[in-house]
């Protein structure tokens, strides 16, 4: 029977060190998975900022409706000042061939041009401007900002009846 408080002491202490060791292991825990947790979320806010980024140009709608085609003879007749552009700036290429890829990936620059005017007056090979406008907001010359507003505000910015 004198045995008994010794031994309930000893008891408590192994017991009250089991419980320290379990407290400190399930901390451990938790600081882990907080700290997974913090990573992952960084991680997942990363690809959402650059998603955005990327996406800065216009829509393919607006680029169909406000940076319309037209061959470039037509433009020439009324425009007669771009008679002095030599190259879109997009592709380097002559401002007045279309320049297709052939099926075996060669370039072929012989079909007539269809060209697009931007409101400052700068004239581009149509898909190389739509291409360019996809990613930008700016004339790949002049490096004037386009917005939305001023797009249907000043469109159309060219007339093409003599
Ligand atoms: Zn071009
Ligand atoms: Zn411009």
């Amino acid at each position: 029977m004198v045995l008994m408080p010794e031994f309930s002491i000893l008891r408590i202490i192994t017991e009250s060190y089991f419980i320290i060791i379990l407290v400190g292991l399930n901390l451990m825990f938790i600081s882990c998975f907080l700290l997974l947790q913090k990573r992952f979320d960084r991680n997942q806010d990363r690809p959402r900022r650059t998603t955005k980024k990327v996406n800065k140009g216009f829509e393919k709608e607006i680029l169909q409706v406000y940076f319309a085609g037209y061959p470039i003879e037509k433009i020439l007749e009324v425009y007669v000042a771009f008679k002095d552009v030599e190259e879109c700036v997009v592709c380097i290429e002559p401002i007045d061939k279309m320049v297709t890829l052939s099926a075996d990936g060669s370039k072929a620059a012989n079909s007539p041009a269809i060209v697009s005017i931007t409101p400052c007056f700068h004239i581009f090979h149509q898909n190389c401007l739509h291409r360019w406008l996809l990613n930008s907001r700016f004339c790949p010359i002049c490096r004037k900002e386009y917005t939305v507003g001023e797009l249907k505000g000043k469109h159309p910015w060219i007339n093409l009846e003599i």
